[in-house]
């Protein structure tokens, strides 16, 4: 008999056969059985169904390690069972959870109508397998990521393992919390270190942590120091998406002792890890004391609970998360949290588009409940109304077919994350439409790494391109139009190299970077073409260009130098990844069900004021703009 502390597992215990489980835990809120009976493990008659049903948890049964077969002859049963179109990369073993992983380039064929292959595996090897994607660009960060938690199995285990004892222990059916408050730790009434505390009487939870890379120092960070949050405390912490504003100080809370998970999409972990050691890099190399180290990125990706859309998790005794597609960038997330078993439903929007992109689908606009929504207000002022996608789209190709017309070449300036690939997608799809001449277009740097985590993900992406990628075998990103770069050189080569191309490159403001390097080279030839697609912040080069500066001098090393800029200068609007005012509207009209209160934050003051005011006349529903350090108290 297995012996445990945990009320809920006891529970479990007793409706099953006594004496089939040899050991029963956690991982993260799922509920893991082992058996050392073959036949139960193979037929459990329907028992595991019937405890998912009574205790409305994920309850998973897998093979005691000692009757798995071993590694080696278990390892060639699934290549031979596995069809050579599945194309096997890699075959990993996690010995410690009965579990082997296998990175096919073909996960349908892989498992099999109906999960036959699956089914094979398991039975004849006692092991349970777990079909992952490799991704169609190869990626180290990817790799790298995989390994780090490849090879901290036993690390993992035991993480998992407490986390399921903080979310279960003192576990009693149908308990009810009396209130919930939400406390402004960043990003109220302003954009960039997004950061705020959802605290129930058993539970504190921080939904993002950013920085605002655009501040100076004091203002850059959330404010931690606020009396209500201790780090000690914390039982976890939510990632809407990966952008820095929402995302970059997370591997400081590791740095400062955080030790619990941490909750976000696949995808979320896997950019906003990129995004972080990016970050640090950059400060080395500005000269500046890095926030934290490579290290503590590390460490945040073992910390990391991944969930996939629409999957219901209990993340501590009363608080269930659910994360639904924002339509902001890949894996972004609007976090739905169920409190208190009926209590009170939240839905946290982070960043969000409505309208469908070229890249993603809209945000979800239905909820199983939901009472209070927290929206974001970036373009929520009345000023604040963009162009539809159809028509920047169009406006976008004809600036590029000019340029081309005159054989000179565009520079796109991109952020790394979403546009860039939602611009790829467009340029494929002109070129094989044959809507503009077929120009090299070269990829910068990071752009293609966080391209290949979007091949890793395709399931994250809008029905159009999944349907390209697999059912025409078109994968867009893979088109022979690209040319990845990323040396000094190289840029030098394109610059020199006669006739037109197209080039993305990152910062997406001209704030260093190879977008610079590229514009510096390129300025003074008036057939070359610039065009901004995304919004240029105060000082920056890319806002002074925009102006319609024509001399810009700038140090280059100990010289002086000036750019004579006669290329042509575009901006086209309306490719934001955020809802604008119109949409911002119509979501709350749309919201099934639609919300009792709605708070506004991420936005500039004066637009999180006025989005607020206007949302009330409207809809005469409750609503609040909260400053930063305030707390609201919601139920
Ligand atoms: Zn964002």
């Amino acid at each position: 008999m297995v012996s445990t502390t945990s009320n809920i597992l006891k529970e479990i215990l007793k409706l099953l056969p006594d004496d089939v489980i040899s050991d029963a835990g956690f991982e993260g809120a799922n509920i893991v059985l082992y058996t050392k009976d073959k036949d139960f493990f193979l037929d459990d008659k329907g028992k595991i169904k019937e405890a998912v049903h009574s205790f409305k948890k994920r309850v998973e049964l897998r093979p005691d390690p000692s009757i798995s077969m071993e590694m080696e002859k278990a390892r060639d049963i699934v290549e031979k069972l596995l069809s050579t179109e599945s194309k096997i990369d890699n075959i990993i073993f996690d010995p410690q959870r009965s579990t082997v992983f296998i990175e096919v380039e073909k996960p349908g064929l892989a498992i099999g109508k109906q999960g036959a292959n699956l089914k094979e595996i398991k039975k004849k090897t006692l092991w349970v397998p777990v079909i992952r994607r490799t991704p169609a660009i190869r990626s180290q960060l990817i790799e790298d990521i995989r390994g780090v938690l490849y090879q901290n199995n036993d690390y993992r285990k035991k993480f998992l393992n407490q986390t399921g004892h903080r979310i279960y222990d003192g576990w009693i059916r149908g308990k009810k919390s009396e209130w919930v408050r939400l406390s402004m730790l960043g990003g109220g009434r302003q954009v960039g270190r997004s950061s705020l505390l959802l605290q129930t009487p058993e539970s504190r939870i921080l939904l993002d942590c950013g920085i605002d890379v655009a501040a100076t120092d004091a203002n850059a960070y959330p404010f931690l120091e606020a009396p209500e949050f201790k780090i000690n405390e914390l039982d976890a912490v939510i990632v809407s998406h990966a952008h820095l504003d929402h995302c970059g100080l997370i591997p400081y809370l590791i740095k400062f002792g955080y030790k619990g998970p941490i909750y976000c999409t696949a995808p979320t972990r896997d950019v906003m890890a990129l995004l972080q050691l990016d970050l640090v890099k950059i400060m080395v190399s500005e000269g500046k004391n890095p926030l934290y180290k490579a290290d503590e990125v590390k460490e945040m990706v073992k910390q990391c609970i991944t969930l996939d859309y629409e999957a219901v998790a209990d993340i501590t005794p009363d608080v269930r998360i659910t994360l639904y597609n924002s339509g902001h960038i890949i894996g972004g997330s609007m976090v739905h949290l169920h409190i208190g078993n009926g209590l009170h439903n939240l839905v946290y929007s982070g960043d969000f588009k409505v309208a469908r992109s070229s890249l993603l689908d809209g945000a979800v606009t239905s909820f199983p409940r939901l009472e209070t929504l927290i929206v974001e207000s970036t373009y929520g002022g009345k000023d604040c109304i963009m162009p539809s996608r159809k028509d920047c789209e169009s406006e976008f190709t004809t600036i590029i077919q000019e340029t081309i017309a005159n054989k000179g070449k565009v520079l796109i300036p991109v952020l790394g994350v979403g546009r860039s690939q939602e611009m790829m997608v467009i340029l494929e799809k002109a070129m094989r439409e044959e809507k503009l001449p077929n120009v090299p277009i070269y990829v910068d740097g990071m752009v293609w790494d966080v391209t290949a985590i979007h091949t890793a993900y395709p399931e994250y992406l809008n029905s159009l391109v999944r349907k390209q990628i697999f059912h025409k075998n078109q994968n867009p990103f893979l088109s022979d139009v690209f040319k990845r770069v990323g040396s000094k050189k190289e840029r030098t080569e394109i610059v020199e190299e006669k006739g037109p191309c197209i080039i993305l490159a990152t910062s997406g403001m001209l704030v260093g970077g190879a977008s610079v390097q590229y514009f510096k080279e390129l300025c003074s030839n008036p057939n070359n073409s610039v065009i901004f697609v995304n919004y240029q912040g105060e000082g920056s080069l890319g806002r002074k260009v925009q102006r319609g500066q024509k001399e810009i001098h700038y140090a280059d090393g100990n010289r002086r130098e000036m750019m004579d800029i006669k290329l042509r200068v575009e901006t086209v609007e309306g490719f934001s990844g955020h809802a604008d005012r119109r949409e911002l509207f119509s979501y709350i009209q749309r919201s099934s069900p639609r919300p009792k209160r709605v708070i506004i934050n991420h936005g500039e003051s004066s637009r999180c004021l006025d989005l607020a005011s206007s949302l009330h006349k409207q809809f005469r529903i409750e609503t609040n703009a909260p400053r930063n350090l305030e707390t609201l108290r919601i139920v």
